[in-house]
């Protein structure tokens, strides 16, 4: 994980107040984070594989394949459940649900975590109906779980991983989509992967999404009062991106954070009629 997050968050707590409650509660989560040590995974990795993946666009791991501590990352999907289940969110009654589910049923939160790596979003939101959680925030808990374990991984490869520019719009490492980008002090525009951290060079403009680099069809709108920020779209498939752009800021913070404390422009962005 990156180093002194908590630090990082009180930070930005400090100096963005409009993000204090995404947070907060989230701060909760990293510190509970500290307490699990994922165990370093066999990771069958050949260079040659990796090369030959790499010719044809195929990510070094994707789905299940990925070689992550599933025991540890449920034992920490527990901690945050049973945290989360004592505070006065609106949702506790679920989360007591869910809670009481990891009890009983010894395979449910590794079946969870397995749903979330296949990206089986059906599935993920069965799960989340069934058991009275908002899908959104069951797959987002289950990710934030698996993330020392799968940064471990990510961190543990970090040397192998070519430098070279990788011209498509999903991880390198994991196969999954960017959930936020920054503009580099070079000006280059750097894709942060949803699960793995992993970042790469991405052009600035095409859309990572549906590989559109029509410029009348791409655009992106500033945020009022918010300079260093701004949000790209693609009218092709409707799908948009937060972008920081790290020139305007002396210390970005570790991009999981921007991405949290970013939310609002989450919201105006679905405002414009893009997901
Ligand atoms: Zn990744
Ligand atoms: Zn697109």
């Amino acid at each position: 994980m990156p180093e002194n997050l908590l630090a990082h968050i009180d930070r930005l707590i400090q100096q963005r107040p409009v993000c204090k409650d995404a947070l907060d509660s989230f701060r909760e989560l990293a510190s509970l984070m500290k307490e699990v040590q994922p165990e370093p995974q066999d990771i069958k990795f050949e260079d040659r594989l990796k090369d030959m993946k790499k010719d044809e666009g195929f990510p070094i791991f994707s789905g299940e394949d990925l070689p992550v501590d599933l025991h540890a990352s449920s034992e920490l999907f527990t901690k945050f459940i049973a945290h989360l289940s004592n505070t006065e969110r609106d949702d506790r009654d679920g989360l007591k649900k869910v809670l009481e589910k990891t009890k009983s049923d010894s395979g449910w939160t590794e079946s969870l975590l397995k749903t979330l790596l296949r990206k089986d979003d059906k599935a993920l939101y069965k799960t989340g109906k069934e058991i009275d959680l908002d899908p959104a925030t069951l797959g987002f808990l289950a990710q934030v779980a698996l993330r020392p374990s799968v940064y471990a991984l990510r961190e543990a490869l970090s040397d192998r991983i070519d430098k070279e520019p990788w011209d498509y719009g999903y991880c390198p490492v994991c196969g999954s989509e960017p959930d936020i980008a920054y503009f580099a002090k070079t000006g280059k525009r750097y894709l942060h992967c949803e699960l793995c951290g992993q970042e790469w060079v991405y052009p600035r403009l095409k859309c990572p999404f549906c590989r559109n680099d029509d410029h009348k069809t791409l655009g992106y709108f500033d945020i009022e009062g918010e300079e260093g920020f701004r949000v790209d779209f693609c009218r092709k498939c409707l799908r948009y991106l937060k972008i920081l752009d790290k020139r305007v800021f002396e210390e970005a913070a570790p991009m999981e954070l921007e991405y949290l404390a970013t939310i609002h422009l989450d919201i105006l962005a679905n405002e414009h009629g893009f997901k």
